[in-house]
């Protein structure tokens, strides 16, 4: 049940920091079909030489003429929200999921914050992350705010791609996924099929990672689309549906994204 509480009542009631807490949310999405939001969070603690914010920060859902709109303005200008300004858009949008992800929302503070307003108003919380800031501490963390399901978007379990790739380690990652499983929250992972970097091969061996934990665990399978100034093209439709299958060797549940995969219902530009 949705209380209609503001968040400066609850922030008083907590003793928590002000509702003019600054977040780093700086772009938020509306999917009408679902019922869900899309938030995006400035900054992240790798580097992917393919990550698709490098060209474009705007959800690359969103209709043209918010393209256009957006183009104008300078993101490193851009304000980005207070709790008390995502609470109000909370309250306009009655959404009954959002998905926090970005960038990368872990490098945010005020990310239990954030998650404690969704959670005030009933807004089932999904968290995508790369996982490598969520050790058992921010997990712990986490879970008690009130987030409902982690996502994490394992790169490669071969340290030397996730690293040509990410700039970083995977250690981090690799540890703190189990650790998440023993939490209450719902877990599921991700990956990019990228062709030349991670492969079919490379994909079911996170696959094989993902089932010595729990071969429940749902992993989608996403195409990687070619973005300038990165060496790789973009995945087919059939090489995705390829890893698919070699994924399901070893998992339950292995779904796709790919570029003939249409988005349903409307897509609205939030903020700004
Ligand atoms: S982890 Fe995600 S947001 Fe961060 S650089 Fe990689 S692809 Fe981009």
């Amino acid at each position: 049940m949705r209380q209609r509480k503001g968040v400066g009542e609850l922030m008083e009631a907590s003793g928590r920091t002000s509702v003019n807490e600054r977040t780093k949310i700086y772009h938020v999405v509306l999917f009408d079909y679902g019922s869900s939001l899309y938030v995006f969070f400035k900054g992240c603690n790798f580097a992917c030489r393919g990550c698709i914010l490098k060209s474009t920060p705007w959800d690359c859902h969103i209709p043209k003429e918010d393209v256009r709109r957006l183009s104008s303005l300078d993101i490193e200008l851009l304000r980005t929200l207070t709790l008390s300004e995502l609470e109000r858009i909370v309250v306009a949008t009655s959404v009954k999921s959002a998905v926090l992800g970005g960038g990368e929302p872990t490098v945010d503070p005020s990310l239990p914050r954030v998650i404690e307003l969704f959670k005030d108003y009933g807004v089932h919380t999904v968290l995508l992350t790369n996982g490598h800031a969520l050790d058992e501490k921010l997990t712990t963390r986490l879970e008690a705010a009130g987030l409902n399901e982690v996502c994490v978007s394992i790169k490669a379990v071969t340290e030397e791609i996730h690293e040509r790739y990410t700039g970083k380690s995977n250690r981090k990652v690799l540890r703190n996924f189990k650790f998440l499983r023993r939490s209450k929250m719902e877990l599921r992972a991700e990956t990019v099929l990228i062709p030349g970097l991670v492969e079919r091969g490379e994909v079911e061996k996170i696959a094989a990672f993902i089932a010595s934990i729990d071969k429940s665990i749902p992993l989608r399978i996403d195409g990687y689309t070619a973005i300038p100034h990165a060496e790789w093209r973009s995945a087919t439709p059939s090489e995705v549906l390829d890893a698919v299958k070699s994924a399901k060797k070893h998992l339950k549940n292995v779904s796709c994204l790919h570029c003939e995969v249409p988005i349903k219902g409307n897509v609205v530009c939030v903020y700004p």
